[in-house]
């Protein structure tokens, strides 16, 4: 039996691509439906995330122009991820298989069919990897390659040069709605599940209208949130250079008790107050990331929604 296949399609303030990018993606669905890789209940799922501007309106005029457009609504702006997330657990009880992928037209839906077809041949994820940057400016490639390399680094276990285009079988998020925290990288998260699981390489275009919602100040805290959400290698480091200052330390000691005994000891106000403008500056930051893990637990132990759907175009109705 052909497989049911959902599209999900975070979009935040995206009027000025939708109209654009919604055909093709309505093109592309049914051309893998009439080569017989996919069923044809499979829709395209947008989600709203809390949008500002016409974009759920235009979502709605879509949805009733096709009935293989669909889409949900949250209740206020949540973030990229979490969107993505509300779409997949929408989607998850309604198909096989789902592919996330951005609104604005970067990343290149062709890769679709490869993705399917690696499915049809047995892998429950495909991630979708970027192999070249060539349209993104320098600034651009080279913050995102610093991004993953300092992932790797720090110890989360991420596909290089994959975002969230990729594909993930029902069967998948079936077990990964068990993961409950609320601090959620989903490229990070999602090699944890296991399953079998490939990639496809595909070429990453220019955005075909509107801006990007990621300047560094947003990469940077995406960065800082997927490392302290899913490793505590920064805090072993703390550990490891606690050790090392507390060796030189006890160095330092010797030394001082042996000149001091030598009698040669001289007024030392710089070299202690460089010792101690160094170590003040160690410890706050290194208070200051365990504090981030403690901010992270107590945000855990609440337990708040990831997000809250406010309508469906299916039912138009309110409520989760
Ligand atoms: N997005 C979202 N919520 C946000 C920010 C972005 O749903 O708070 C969506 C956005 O509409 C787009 C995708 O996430 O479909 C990726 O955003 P963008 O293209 O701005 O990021 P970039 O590709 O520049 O990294
Ligand atoms: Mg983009």
């Amino acid at each position: 039996m052909r497989p049911t296949l959902y599209i999900v399609i975070p979009c935040y303030n995206e009027e000025k691509v939708l109209p654009i990018t919604a055909p093709m993606f309505l093109e592309k669905l049914s051309s893998l439906s009439e080569d017989g890789k996919i069923s044809d209940n499979s829709r395209i799922m947008f989600v709203n995330d809390g949008s500002r501007d016409s974009t759920w309106d235009i979502i709605c005029s879509l949805a009733k122009e096709d009935k293989h457009y669909c889409g949900v609504c949250l209740s206020r702006n949540r973030g990229h991820q979490n969107a993505l997330l509300a779409g997949l657990m929408e989607a998850k009880d309604k198909c096989d298989i789902t592919i996330s992928i951005d609104c604005d037209g970067q990343d290149d839906i062709n890769a679709m069919d490869k993705m399917v077809d690696k499915y049809l041949a047995g892998a429950e994820i495909v991630y979708g990897v970027r192999n070249s940057r060539k349209t993104d400016t320098f600034f651009k490639r080279t913050t995102a390659q610093g991004f993953y390399k300092l992932l790797e680094i720090m110890g989360v276990e991420t596909v290089y040069n994959h975002a969230d285009y990729r594909l993930i079988s029902a069967k998948v998020l079936e077990h990964f709605a068990d993961f409950k925290e609320v601090n959620i990288f989903l490229r990070g998260m999602l090699p944890l599940v296991g399953f079998k699981s490939t990639s496809v390489y595909y070429e990453r275009h220019e955005r075909i209208a509107g801006e990007s919602h990621y300047p560094l100040k947003k990469m940077l805290s995406l960065a800082f949130d997927g490392i302290t959400s899913l490793s505590v290698k920064p805090i072993r480091i703390i550990t490891t250079f606690g050790f090392f200052v507390a060796l030189l330390s006890f160095i330092g000691i010797v030394w001082s008790v042996i000149v001091a005994i030598t009698g040669k000891s001289v007024a030392g106000w710089a070299s202690l107050t460089c010792i101690l403008c160094l170590l003040g500056g160690i410890q706050l930051i290194s208070i200051g990331i365990i504090g981030e893990y403690v901010g992270k637990i107590y945000l855990e132990t609440k337990a708040r929604p990831r997000f809250i759907i406010s309508q469906r175009t299916d039912t138009e109705t309110d409520g989760k």
